[in-house]
């Protein structure tokens, strides 16, 4: 028997209306059962989402001791939602309990979930489906990382005798007993994570573009669809950038193979993106699959003469970074030569000074430098290891688009091409990139 756990994210969760058009996807379907939904997104453009609001209700916790103000919006916005439903559903008492426990936990991860919470209510309502609270259900372990075998028999557990379900994305329990969130856009993980518990025969994410695009929609006007993706080039591209999916969703469904399916709750009709594991996946014939970018990291260049014929160069500065918590992206080489490149988040409140007398104690480098708000860019396809020149088309765009190339990283998978450049040059260099691999 076919089962599909179907992910609706934040737009398609951001009024009663669109909550009625999820309502009959779901039903369009008898093999939907299973259904993961995102706290309400913006309804247009400026709006605010339900979870930017309620990290504004712990500010005003932490600040006042208690969320009057910022909670409003919260307690309207869903009071609107379910009159647009006109379903009979006393969200005012689960509105009132809510405020009161955030009130009372005063806790980060407790308060930005309870989009998530409020939404899955009203959702369960909707489809007179069974509430499956995800505090319940999804389990952290004492590193902070999803525990599988633990959640998956939770889930199923608390799945027996139900024909229809929905969970709330986003978070689950922590270790300290507490309510825990993933990083922003982890409801999609939540998804994965069902999907995997269930042996779904696909996850389909539903959102509000018909597919995995070739770059950002808001950088390249109209960019080409993705038919199909592998796991690998998913991994490559939501990293770097693309957010349409969260980039740690593939590590529940891999092992069980199951693929995913983008869709657009705006335009079901549409055949959106399949992502498959490597097993089913067929190549495309695309030398390029997407290009994907991401601002802000910091590049430490080190050049020491002779650096390749010391023993444990390479281990010493590493180590440093080790020693401060600070975790590496790319390490690319050259004979007396390599960059560290780190997001410069991780370099904040003086970290960065530190590193670097660090290295100079460590290594005694002939050249220690430093270059700052650059943006990474990765190409990525399985198509390019088999095709030649794709580099030298590459770099002759880039150049043509009069962009100073500040790294190079070829990834040893063959998969992608990865430049740095100045920040502000990073969208001119995707659209050139674009344009060049996917013409116009
Ligand atoms: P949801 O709320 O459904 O989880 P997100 O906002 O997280 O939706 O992701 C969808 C958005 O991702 C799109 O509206 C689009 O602007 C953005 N996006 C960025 N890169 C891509 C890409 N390569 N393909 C499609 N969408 C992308
Ligand atoms: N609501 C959360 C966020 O805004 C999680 C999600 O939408 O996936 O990040
Ligand atoms: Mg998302």
């Amino acid at each position: 028997m076919a089962v599909k756990v179907c992910k609706f994210g934040g737009t398609s969760m951001a009024d009663g209306n669109v909550m009625n058009r999820v309502k009959s996807i779901i039903e369009s379907d008898k093999d939907r059962k299973y259904v993961v939904v995102s706290a309400p997104g913006k309804r247009y453009s400026g709006d605010i989402k339900i979870t930017d609001i309620l990290y504004e209700c712990h500010k005003e916790v932490a600040e006042k001791g208690s969320c009057g103000a910022a909670f409003q919006l919260i307690r309207s916005r869903f009071n609107s939602i379910v009159r647009e439903l006109n379903i009979d559903f006393d969200i005012d008492s689960v509105l009132d309990e809510t405020e009161m426990r955030i009130n009372t936990e005063k806790d980060v991860d407790f308060t930005a979930s309870r989009g998530e919470y409020l939404s899955a209510r009203v959702m369960a309502e909707v489809l007179g489906a069974k509430f499956i609270d995800a505090e319940d259900v999804i389990f952290f372990d004492e590193n902070g990382l999803y525990d599988a075998e633990k959640s998956d028999k939770a889930i199923r557990e608390a799945l027996r005798g139900a024909d229809k379900a929905v969970f709330p994305g986003f978070y689950g329990k922590g270790f300290n007993g507490k309510v825990k969130t993933f990083s922003r856009g982890g409801s999609d993980i939540s998804g994965a994570i069902v999907a995997r518990a269930v042996n779904a025969t696909v996850y389909e994410n539903w959102t509000d573009v018909s597919g995995f695009l070739a770059c950002d929609p808001r950088i390249v006007d109209s960019p080409k669809r993705i038919k199909m993706l592998s796991y690998k080039e998913l991994r490559e591209l939501s990293y770097m950038g693309a957010n349409v999916l969260h980039s740690e969703s593939i590590f529940p469904v891999r092992k069980a193979n199951i693929p995913i399916h983008i869709k657009n709750t705006f335009r079901p009709e549409d055949d959106g993106t399949l992502i498959q594991p490597s097993v089913y996946y067929t190549p495309s014939g695309n030398t390029v699959t997407g290009i994907a970018g991401k601002k802000d990291f910091t590049v430490i260049f080190i050049e020491k003469s002779l650096m390749n014929s010391q023993i444990g160069f390479v281990r010493k500065v590493l180590s440093v970074l080790e020693q401060y918590d600070i975790p590496v992206e790319h390490i690319p080489s050259g004979i007396d030569t390599m960059s560290v490149v780190i997001e410069s988040a991780a370099l904040k409140n003086g970290k960065l000074e530190l590193v670097l007398k660090g290295i100079k104690d460590a290594v005694a480098p002939d050249t220690l430098r430093v270059l700052e708000d650059i943006a990474l860019i990765a190409t990525v396809g399985h198509g390019m290891s088999s095709s030649v020149g794709t580099s030298a088309r590459l770099f002759k765009a880039m150049a043509a688009a009069e962009i100073n190339v500040k790294m190079i990283d070829q990834g040893s998978s063959e998969l992608n091409i990865i430049v740095g450049v100045n920040n502000s040059d990073c969208d001119n260099c995707i659209r050139a990139i674009y344009r060049e691999f996917f013409g116009n």
